[in-house]
């Protein structure tokens, strides 16, 4: 992806306050990332664990879903394999991402959810450049697919978040 500035990053979120936006943390060396190994700069705050962020280039416009890890335990434990890059962890490596849907539906409580990586590191799993702790199915997709599968899940489910349809 083309590497982001700071203030790139802070000015994506769709699904936030200007507030939020300007306030939360956005991960540290941007200069030192590999931005030629992601499809997304996906990152957690350890000063909120709950809270997790995706951003890309999407349709020709950075855009970033803020999320949050679901405390819903009838939800938790229930899927180990990431919606975005296919890959089974243990259900501890995976988690139900909630993104509230931008404007007035989200203040009112509407979300999309997906279960993703936890590290949401679904980039590197693709290119095999990270290696998952469990043995993986057999699959005899190429490395391009699977970074094109990467795209497409992250596509739809952006869509999903933003669309007002
Ligand atoms: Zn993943």
């Amino acid at each position: 992806m083309t590497p982001l500035t700071e203030a790139e990053i802070r000015t994506s979120f769709v699904n936030c306050s200007q507030g939020e936006a300007k306030r939360l943390r956005v991960p540290l060396g941007l200069a030192d990332t590999a931005w030629d190994t992601l499809d997304f700069l996906g990152w957690r705050d350890p000063g909120a664990p709950a809270a997790a962020y995706i951003v890309s280039e999407w349709r020709g416009k950075v855009t970033g879903p803020v999320m949050r890890l679901s405390t819903d335990r009838r939800s938790t434990g229930r899927q180990n394999m990431c919606a975005l890059c296919s890959t089974v962890h243990s259900t501890t490596d995976v988690a139900l991402m909630v993104a509230p849907r931008p404007g007035a539906s989200g203040r009112n409580g509407n979300t999309v959810g997906t279960y993703l990586c936890t590290d949401l590191a679904c980039s590197l799993y693709a290119r095999s450049l990270k290696q998952p702790d469990r043995v993986q199915p057999v699959e005899t997709l190429s490395t391009e697919a699977r970074i094109e599968r990467v795209q497409a899940n992250l596509d739809t489910f952006v869509r999903r978040v933003v669309d007002v349809a």
